[in-house]
C-alpha cells in the first residue's frame, strides 16, 4: 500500500481539510478512470510483420480526439461512449482473452484520449502473464506526457503522420497544430523504442517504430513534406507504412462528410496508381527507403468495417501490405 498525495476532504468541526492519505487498492482503482471499449477482435489487415504471421488482437477504444470526415471507423470514433465501460481490470481481462484466442500481438487502437486507464490495463495484463508485443496505434496527436505513461509498457509504436500542412489538417480532421504535435509525438515514440530492425520488418516485429501515412487523392496529405519531416526528426532508419487504401465511401455517411466532398472534390475518389508512385518517389527523395506498400488498385470496395457485426472487418488478401526496401 503506497502513500499517494490524494486530495480528500475530511470534515472537522464543520470545516473541510485537504490531506494526503494512504491509498488503498480500492481507492487506487477509483482514481483510475474507466476505459470505453467499442470492439475487441483478431485483426488480419495490419502490416505483415505485426503478429509474426498470426492476427493482431486489437482493442478498438471508443471515440477519437480528431474528426476526420473520411474516417472508416466513424461508427465508433465519433461515439466516445460506444461499447462497454470497463475498469482497467476488466480491460486487462479482455487483453488476456485476445492473447488466449491466438493473437500474435496486442493492438491498442485510438488510445490517446483514454491513456491513463489503458496504461493501467496493460500493466495489469503484464502482471497477469501477457508476454506478447503491445502495439500503440494512434493518430499521432499524443501529448508527450501521455506517451511517457506507456514507456516500458509498449513495444511497438504505430502512429499516423497524416498531414504535412496544418491548414489541411484543420479542414479535414478539425485538429489544430497537427504537424508540430505529430512531430513531437513521433520523436518521443522513437526515443522509447527506436527503429524497427530491418530483419524484423520482413518477419516478426517485437520492438520499434512504424509510422503510417495514408496517401490522399490530389496530394492533399502533402506526402513529400511528411516524409521530409520524418527523415529530419527520426532519421532515415524509419520504417514507413505508405497506405493506398483511401476510400471515399465514409464521406457519404454524414452531412459533414458530404460538405467536405463538395469543398474538396478530389476526396470523392480513390487515389490513382500515378499518385501513389509519386508518393513513393517523394519518400525516396526524402531519404526514406524502408516502406510497407499497398496495391492502390485494390482499395477496399466493400471492405469497410461495420462495428455492428461481431466480426467488423471483411478480409481480402489483396489489400495486405507488401514490404519494400528501395536500393
Ligand atoms: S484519427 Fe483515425 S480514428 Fe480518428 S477520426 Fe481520424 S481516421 Fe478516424
Amino acid at each position: 500500500m503506497g502513500l499517494w498525495p490524494l486530495f480528500v476532504g475530511i470534515p472537522n468541526m464543520g470545516r473541510w481539510w485537504v490531506t494526503a492519505i494512504p491509498c488503498s487498492p480500492h481507492l487506487s482503482a477509483m482514481a483510475t478512470p474507466p476505459v470505453y471499449l467499442a470492439a475487441a477482435c483478431l485483426h488480419r489487415g495490419e502490416e505483415p510483420c505485426l503478429g509474426g504471421g498470426r492476427p493482431v488482437g486489437n482493442l478498438f477504444f471508443s471515440g477519437c480526439n480528431l474528426r476526420c470526415g473520411f474516417c472508416q471507423n466513424q461508427q465508433i470514433s465519433h461515439a466516445p461512449r460506444a461499447g462497454e465501460r470497463l475498469t482497467p481490470e476488466g480491460c486487462a481481462e479482455r487483453i488476456l482473452a485476445l492473447a488466449e484466442q491466438g493473437g500474435g500481438a496486442i493492438g491498442l487502437v485510438s488510445p490517446t484520449h483514454q491513456g491513463r486507464g489503458i496504461a493501467r490495463a496493460v500493466e495489469l495484463a503484464r502482471l497477469g502473464g501477457l508476454d506478447l508485443p503491445v502495439i500503440y496505434n494512434s493518430n499521432g496527436t499524443d501529448p508527450v506526457a501521455t506517451l511517457r505513461r506507456f514507456d516500458g509498457l509498449v513495444d511497438i509504436y504505430l502512429p499516423d503522420f497524416k498531414y504535412g500542412a496544418d491548414a489541411v489538417a484543420w479542414e479535414l480532421s478539425r485538429v489544430k497544430g497537427y504537424v508540430g504535435r505529430a512531430t513531437a509525438a513521433v520523436a518521443e515514440m522513437h526515443r522509447q523504442v527506436g527503429h524497427l530492425d530491418d530483419s524484423a520488418a520482413t518477419t516478426d516485429a517485437h520492438r520499434g517504430l512504424i509510422v503510417r501515412h495514408l496517401c490522399l487523392p490530389g496530394g492533399l496529405a502533402a506526402t513529400g513534406r511528411v516524409a521530409r519531416l520524418l527523415a529530419e526528426s527520426v532519421g532515415d532508419g524509419l520504417w514507413l507504412s505508405l497506405m493506398a487504401q483511401y476510400h471515399p465511401a465514409p464521406l457519404f455517411e454524414s452531412e459533414a462528410g458530404e460538405e467536405l466532398a463538395r469543398r474538396f472534390p478530389e476526396l470523392a475518389r480513390t487515389i490513382t496508381v500515378a499518385e501513389y508512385e509519386e508518393a513513393i518517389d517523394a519518400c525516396g527523395l526524402a531519404g526514406l527507403t524502408r516502406l510497407f506498400l499497398q496495391d492502390p488498385a485494390a482499395a477496399p470496395e466493400s471492405g469497410l468495417p461495420d462495428f455492428r457485426r461481431e466480426e467488423p472487418f471483411v478480409w481480402r488478401e489483396s489489400i495486405d501490405s507488401q514490404v519494400d526496401r528501395m536500393p
